[in-house]
């Protein structure tokens, strides 16, 4: 199985030697140098030149934003279909697939006929594991032929969330807030436990619809989806629309003063009472053992 690693230009045999043990050499890597910053385009164009030299059977990426894109591109190069947000695939002709769909409350069995398949896997789907001590590992480089024109659409500039803070897709502690918690300004105590815990703060879509914390914190089918180790879920009720974010999350910590909410009902460990009372003494606690 031929494996297409994409790399920024840092050392590859630390991931090319994880991916060799999973799937069998030979791992075959990109060095993306030239295309830096993200260029879709010019990304799809290398994946396309490095599938058909090695006559790939199927091209995987991760289902991210920039990996749907750059698929997507491929897909429209190649005249291929593409299959996004799979968490299960048997090769074969076709091949059979399991997609997440309706932001992950539904699981679709769908047939993909296509020559190459191209399929994306659904954020979360194959938890992150510690790569082994890097050793060398034969990974074959290619050299990109790109065209002025896949150069046009680029990425100008990054700009870094203000505050600074942890990212919700990669936190491992995320304390989130409802509409429980009343108001912006009572969002004071969610960050104040978030700093202590080193932790992201999320919210749902009741407060970024009331205008308490802006669309990039929230949770959810139509926001984030997240999977920490710990979500601390304060004054949520627990719509399915908002527990199809949290599918990845390993443990969850609900505080609610309903103990009939759905998040209550589906949450790790459950504190019933008022947040404004509860999420305080928490903080408190730790505050006093550090
Ligand atoms: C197409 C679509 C997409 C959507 N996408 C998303 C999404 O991505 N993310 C998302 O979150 N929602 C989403 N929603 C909205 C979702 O259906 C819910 O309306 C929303 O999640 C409710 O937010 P909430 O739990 O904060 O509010 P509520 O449902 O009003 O719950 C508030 C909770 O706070 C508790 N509470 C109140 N006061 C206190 C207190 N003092 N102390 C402790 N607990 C208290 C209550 O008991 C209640 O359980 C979507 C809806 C649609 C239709």
């Amino acid at each position: 199985m031929s494996v297409l690693i994409l790399t920024d230009g840092s050392d590859a045999s630390r991931q090319a030697l994880t991916l060799a043990r999973r799937f069998g050499d030979p791992v075959h890597a990109v060095h993306m140098d030239a295309v830096a910053p993200f260029a879709p385009d010019s990304l799809a164009a290398i994946l396309q030149q490095v599938a058909d030299e090695l006559n790939a059977a199927a091209v995987f990426a991760a289902g991210t934003d920039r990996g749907n894109e750059v698929m997507a591109r491929l897909a429209a190069r190649a005249g291929l279909p593409l299959a996004a947000n799979c968490v299960a695939v048997t090769p074969g002709a076709p091949a059979a697939l399991t997609r997440l769909r309706w932001g992950g409350s539904l699981l679709e069995e769908a047939r993909l006929h296509s020559p190459r398949p191209l399929i994306t896997v659904a954020p979360h789907t194959v938890s992150i594991e510690e790569g082994p001590e890097p050793i060398d590992v034969d990974v074959a480089r290619f050299v990109e032929e790109l065209d002025e024109r896949d150069l046009l659409v680029r990425a100008s500039d990054h700009v870094a969330p203000q505050d600074g803070g942890v990212s919700l897709t990669t936190a491992k502690v995320i304390v989130s807030g409802g509409r429980g918690v009343g108001s912006k300004e009572g969002f004071a105590i969610i960050e104040e436990l978030a700093g202590l815990l080193g932790a992201a703060v999320g919210c749902s879509r009741a407060v970024t619809s009331a205008g308490w914390r802006p669309h990039s914190d929230q949770v959810g089918q139509t926001g984030t989806k997240v999977a920490p180790e710990v979500y601390i879920a304060c004054g949520i009720s627990g719509a399915t629309q908002h527990m199809a974010g949290l599918k990845g999350a390993k443990r969850i910590l609900a505080i609610n003063s309903d103990p009939q909410a759905p998040l209550m009902l589906n949450a790790d460990y459950t504190v019933t009472g008022d947040l404004k009372e509860v999420v305080p003494a928490i903080t408190a606690e730790i505050r006093k053992r550090t």
